[in-house]
């Protein structure tokens, strides 16, 4: 069984002292056995926000990094520097990035391979526009981005990739796939996965569904099979929101333990 993984994306919210606020709020609620549980701050406030996590079970994330380790690369920041901050996770590729500053599939692949080298576990986004799958290219759209952020992985370094399937059209409009659309091309995805390497590194790669995921409806979202957990934006700004889908995926791991 899969363990579960919620990770919030702070995207470019929260001053130090809104990070305060929202940590220590977080610190303070159980986190169960069964779930990895992880914020992602802006670059500025992860020192803080790491000394605010000492001690705790959640887990500190990056939004992005640079695939050079170091030089003249303005106002870049790289894997090794994140490990130094304390990160073991990083976000790659959000669409976010790829709409709005041009990141291609070449450079989440690049990034791909400096946070594997850095020993991070890359969270690597994935999905389709609104036109796209009105076009009927989701599953194209999603082989294309995976075949390139795959190409020359070993099956062992699909042990710390996660991959989050994030529908554009999903991401900060409060309208979610449906269970039966986020299944669909979380299976494609895992396939995928399993005839690149092999059904066991497959069956060992955690993906997340991500597009307004909430209180509400994270539990439909997170018992479905082949989805392991939720790349959270807005719901991970609210203690009480991004609690509630902690508790959705612990349900979902009790379930699976009880089968
Ligand atoms: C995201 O930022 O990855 C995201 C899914 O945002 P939201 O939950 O706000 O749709």
């Amino acid at each position: 069984m899969r363990r579960s993984i919620i990770a919030g994306n702070w995207k470019m919210n929260a001053t130090l002292r809104e990070a305060e606020a929202l940590v220590t709020a977080l610190v303070q609620r159980p986190i169960p056995e069964t779930v990895e549980v992880v914020v992602c701050p802006p670059f500025t406030a992860i020192s803080h926000v790491a000394r605010l996590l000492a001690g705790s079970r959640i887990g500190l994330g990056a939004q992005d990094l640079f695939w050079e380790s170091a030089g003249a690369f303005t106002g870049e920041i790289s894997a090794p520097m994140l490990v130094d901050l304390g990160c073991r996770y990083v976000i790659i590729g959000h669409s976010e990035r790829r709409t709005y500053f041009g990141e291609t599939n070449e450079w989440v692949s690049r990034k791909l391979r400096a946070a594997l080298a850095a020993g991070l576990a890359p969270i690597v986004c994935v999905g389709e526009t609104l036109a796209q799958r009105e076009a009927n290219q989701t599953m194209e759209i999603i082989d294309q981005q995976l075949t390139s952020a795959l190409t020359g992985l070993s099956a062992a370094d699909l042990s710390r990739l996660i991959i989050a399937y994030e529908p554009v059209w999903a991401i900060g409009t409060g309208k979610n796939a449906t269970p039966e659309q986020a299944q669909e091309v979380h299976l494609f995805i895992r396939n995928g996965l399993s005839q690149r390497f092999s059904q066991q590194a497959a069956e060992s790669v955690r993906i997340q569904y991500g597009g307004s995921v909430n209180a509400a409806n994270a539990a439909s979202l997170l018992q479905l099979p082949d989805v392991d957990g939720a790349l959270v934006g807005g719901a991970s700004l609210k203690a009480d929101a991004f609690q509630a889908i902690v508790q959705a995926a612990q349900r979902r791991g009790q379930g699976a333990a009880l089968k």
